[in-house]
């Protein structure tokens, strides 16, 4: 048998090699786009998890009961992480397609949750909102604890600078307007607050916070609560002594260097 190669064959050998050629360039082209794709779910997962972290704490803590509160939290401009709606802040998942696993929305207020196979709270154009009304916030929380929104059910700001951490890490807290939960309403009476703000009490009905990632956000619901019980008690006392104004300057001063961010 003649054991030279025929024309055939030599055609299939060059295409052979030009496959795997092509093949490592595609590798090649596709390697860098793998990794920014794993990249961004590593980064997503673990923002996830910190939602998930802090829906425990708010439950703990009693700052919301049953499916109460709401948290989110910008990966990018067009990306929002946020927490589903009717399942318990302390019963959340980081994974995906679960009825209690956070979800990954577009930032757009204008976006129907119906659209969701899964559906975000019918809070969420509230957090929208923010999002769109100041680009320094990364995070929203809002949640129904006790003592804010008792102040925020009887209608009193807390703005009476009678303690410092209030004054440094808060500021003026005070009371927007009555809105139905989840309807258009509630973007529009946050609005004027929260572009002042990084906390608001929503009348009848809980609290917002607002900050430049998740820990900050929930560290201001955290101090916000601790305000008003001590608020609440020091009424019962006979009332506060209020801070000298040109002091409470200087907190405020203080307050602008001090950050609740992980850094
Ligand atoms: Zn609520």
């Amino acid at each position: 048998m003649d054991d030279k190669l025929t024309a055939q064959q030599i055609e299939n050998l060059r295409k052979y090699e030009e496959d795997i050629e092509n093949a490592a360039k595609r590798e090649k082209f596709m390697e860098p786009i793998r990794k920014e794709g794993e990249r961004r779910d590593a980064e997503i997962y673990e923002l996830k998890q910190k939602i998930c972290e802090i829906g425990k704490r708010l439950w703990q803590l009693g700052f919301v009961a049953g499916n109460d509160g709401n948290i989110s939290v910008k990966y990018d401009n067009d990306t929002i992480l946020t927490t589903p709606t009717g399942v318990s802040k302390g019963d959340m998942i980081p994974g995906r397609c679960e009825r209690n696993s956070i979800l990954e929305i577009f930032n757009d207020i204008n976006y129907d949750p119906k659209n969701y196979l899964i559906r975000p709270s019918s809070e969420i154009k509230m957090h929208l909102r923010c999002y769109e009304l100041r680009s320094d916030i990364g995070a929203v929380v809002h949640a129904h604890p006790p003592f804010a929104t008792a102040f925020a059910a009887a209608n009193i700001p807390l703005d009476n600078d009678i303690l410092t951490e209030a004054v440094m890490l808060l500021g003026p807290v005070l009371v927007a307007p009555y809105a139905t939960p989840g309807s258009d309403d509630v973007p529009e009476v946050i609005a004027p607050f929260i572009k002042e703000h990084n906390a608001v009490l929503l009348a009848n009905h809980g609290a917002l916070t607002v900050g430049a990632d998740l820990d900050e956000a929930y560290y201001r619901m955290e101090v916000l609560e601790h305000v008003a019980k001590t608020t609440f008690i020091t009424r019962l006392l006979g009332g506060g002594q209020a801070i000298p104004p040109e002091k409470v300057s200087e907190l405020s001063e203080l307050g602008m260097n001090f950050t609740m961010r992980k850094l």
